[in-house]
């Protein structure tokens, strides 16, 4: 039976090592599923020591302890503490459990199975069979790094502090309790209702289990400690009964060096305050020195307010402060001078204010100072916690912020302006002032000392940009006419005669034929005529050919003066011989002008030196005319009038020979020898 029994203990030491050098486990065991025995677990610190994948397991637990916690939850869930001789461990218990009368210090038996837990192995389905009433356990002093690396886990303690604050969630206080080490919540289930005014400030000595607080990878980050009742809260030193009345102590004697240091109680002090940064701080001067009162929730104060606060001297954002503060306002409109400083004298380098290069002093002087301080606006912004403006003196930068409540007047960038308000260093890990802000109160706490240059680069280089852009749009608008007048030109010019400055003879064509669709369309009649200087070459030959030009010029003046009409056109068809295209005139009409035309180069009487003497520069015209019920084309026009120039060439020149184009059939008025006697002169050769 012995033999067997080692055997049993050395698979288990084998297959589960942690579980410890081969503990004896009692009977009776348990058979599972997978056939494996799991002995059950008798001690709190077996179960305890069970790894993950152990608990998981679910060993069989049964142990004999002390009630140390008990809280009861909604919807029929308690959760235990449990101590035995070896350590305490946590049970969730079972519903059936919730309903028994049980109660700290009574002696149970607690039967389960063990679980993981969220921290450390604990006891899950927990069952209580109370065995008789008992005492509490006598509680272990522990110091605060023992407590915080959750050895202790489960364990009924004592520690000694001073209670800082409280609050109730969930039917229960929280008490933040201040101790050698640093601060931890106490969580009571039950509590006087007068606890704020007997608890907070009160030395006191809590008994309670320690628990761990811990992350989601079941590292722990801290602890708690459950206090049963009020019992377990032994008052050391109560606080005093009116915190106001409370000596007022300077505000340098937050902080500073005192032999017989214990823990820190509350203290009073009164001071003007300097500035309010709401639901933060408020800032507090009392002529000595300048204290930051951190507290939530604060009673409303505004600056220049005197105020009395209480609270626990400490460290508030890098200085020295009142934490977990209550105040009282005591009268209001006092005023603190503010320090005028520059933003150098501030944050002075490093090496200046400390030469050994560590510049532990930078920074602290104004710390927490009202201070009147000037700066070169650099940006101005609106944020939810209010105004922001960054500004620039020296080679500094710094902020200045103006909460919610005050309305900063708009103030242009580049705008040196001069602030009033507390300066609020920010420190680095070695205590070494790296920026500071300033803290303002009213509108007032700006005041612009002088606007920027109404000129300034970034005026000017838009100016400039504009200046171009402009440049450049009249540079081209200019130059677009230019051109267009150009093209215009050269348009005129490739439709001109050079000599004559009459249509030439591709312009000539173009009208021609538009003019002929065009009385096609309206059924007007078009005439052409066709006018030829007679004996021209006897005159180029013996005048030459300059004055020849000089005459061919002249005569087009003739034909420009007498079609005066803007859609008529005169045309040099060739060498000495122009076309004049006279649209929607009928037979008569170019008769007439025709006449015209002859008449007026005869009247110039420009004697033709080529020919016998009084023979005088004529012309010779052949006009036809087109009515336009003619299905013949512009062409046909021009043959007709030449042929009427030939016509009168033939005459003996200096005569204009008609013809009509259209009707029923050709109607050819060559009237030669009528027409001739009417309107030419005498007969020539
Ligand atoms: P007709 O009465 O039969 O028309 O005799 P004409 O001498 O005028 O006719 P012809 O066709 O024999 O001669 C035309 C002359 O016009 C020839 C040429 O000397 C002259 N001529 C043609 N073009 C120009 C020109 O551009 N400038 C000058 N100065 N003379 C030109
Ligand atoms: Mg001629
Ligand atoms: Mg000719």
């Amino acid at each position: 039976m012995e033999d067997a029994r080692r055997l049993v203990v050395c698979l288990l030491a084998l297959t589960f090592p942690l579980l410890g050098a081969g503990e004896v486990r009692s009977s009776p065991r348990t058979i599972f599923g997978d056939g494996s025995r799991l002995a059950v677990l008798t001690r709190a610190h077996d179960v305890q020591m069970l790894s993950v994948v152990e608990a998981k397991r679910g060993y069989p637990v049964k142990l004999r302890g002390v009630v140390t916690y008990m809280d009861r939850f909604e919807g029929n869930l308690a959760d235990a503490f449990i101590q035995d001789d070896t350590a305490g461990i946590f049970v969730f218990l079972q519903k059936s459990a919730v309903q028994l009368p049980v109660h700290t210090g009574q002696i149970v038996e607690v039967s389960g199975v063990s679980t993981p837990g969220d921290f450390s192995s604990c006891v899950a389905n927990g069952q209580i069979r109370i065995l008789g009433e008992g005492s509490m356990p006598k509680p272990k002093h522990l110091v605060y790094e023992e407590l915080l690396g959750a050895k202790e886990d489960g364990r009924w303690t004592e520690l000694e502090g001073v209670v800082r604050s409280g609050q109730i969630k969930t039917g229960r206080l929280f008490l933040n309790v201040a101790t050698f080490g640093g601060t931890f919540l106490a969580i009571m289930p039950a509590y006087s209702k007068d606890w704020a005014n007997t608890l907070v400030d009160s030395r006191v000595a809590l008994r309670g289990v320690v628990a761990a607080i811990f992350n989601d990878r079941r590292q722990s980050v801290g602890f708690r400690l459950f206090v049963p009742d009020p019992s377990f809260v032994h008052i050391q030193e109560p606080a005093p009964a009116n915190p106001f009345e409370l000596e007022i102590a300077p505000t340098v004697a937050v902080g500073q060096f005192r032999p017989q240091s214990s823990l820190e109680r509350r203290i009073r002090v009164r001071g003007v305050v300097t500035a309010v940064e709401p639901g933060v701080a408020v800032y507090l001067s009392d002529g000595q020195g300048n204290l930051e009162v951190q507290s939530a929730p604060f009673c409303p104060v505004k600056a220049g307010d005197v105020l009395d606060a209480v609270g626990f001297p400490g460290h508030v954002n890098g200085r020295p402060g009142l934490q977990d503060s209550i105040c009282r306002r005591v009268k209001d409109s006092a005023k603190v001078e503010a320090v005028p400083v520059t933003a150098d004298e501030v944050l002075p380098a490093l090496i200046e204010t400390d030469p050994s290069g560590y510049g532990l002093q930078a920074g602290k002087k104004y710390d927490a100072t009202l201070v009147s301080i000037e700066g070169k606006l650099l940006q101005y912004s609106e944020g939810p916690n209010g105004y922001t403006l960054v500004l620039s003196a020296g080679k500094r930068t710094f902020s200045a912020l103006m909460p919610s409540s005050g309305e900063v007047p708009r103030v242009e960038t580049g705008s040196r302006i001069r602030l009033t308000g507390v300066c609020l260093v920010t420190f680095d890990p070695y205590r070494r002032g790296q920026y500071f802000r300033i803290l303002l109160r009213v509108p007032g706490d700006v005041v612009v000392q002088e606007r920027p240059p109404w000129w300034n680069l970034r005026k000017a280089l838009w100016a400039l940009c504009a200046f171009s852009f402009l440049s450049a749009l009249t540079w081209i608008l200019v130059l677009r006419s230019q051109v267009a007048q150009r093209t215009r030109q050269l348009h005129e010019i490739s439709l001109l005669d050079p000599l004559t400055g009459a249509a030439n003879r591709r312009h000539f064509d173009e009208r021609l034929a538009a003019e002929y669709d065009r009385a096609r369309r309206s059924v007007s009649p078009l005439s052409l005529l066709m006018v030829d200087i007679d004996h021209f070459k006897a005159l180029n030959d013996s005048e030459g050919h300059p004055r020849g030009d000089a005459y061919l010029r002249q005569v087009v003046g003739i034909l420009h003066t007498v079609v005066t009409r803007r859609q008529d056109l005169v045309a040099r068809y060739g060498g000495e011989e122009f076309a004049v295209v006279l649209s929607d005139t009928p037979a008569e009409g170019a008769r007439m002008l025709a006449e015209a035309i002859r008449m007026r180069v005869e009247r110039l009487a420009i004697p033709n030196s080529g020919l016998p003497s009084g023979k005088v520069l004529s012309v010779s015209v052949g006009a036809a005319t087109w009515l336009s019920s003619d299905e013949g084309s512009a062409a046909d026009l021009v043959a007709e009038a030449d042929r009427a120039l030939y016509q009168a060439k033939s005459l003996g020149r200096n005569c204009t020979v008609t013809v009509e184009i259209g009707g029923q059939c050709e109607l050819r008025s060559i009237v030669a020898g009528n027409y001739y006697s009417i309107i030419g002169p005498s007969r020539q050769g």
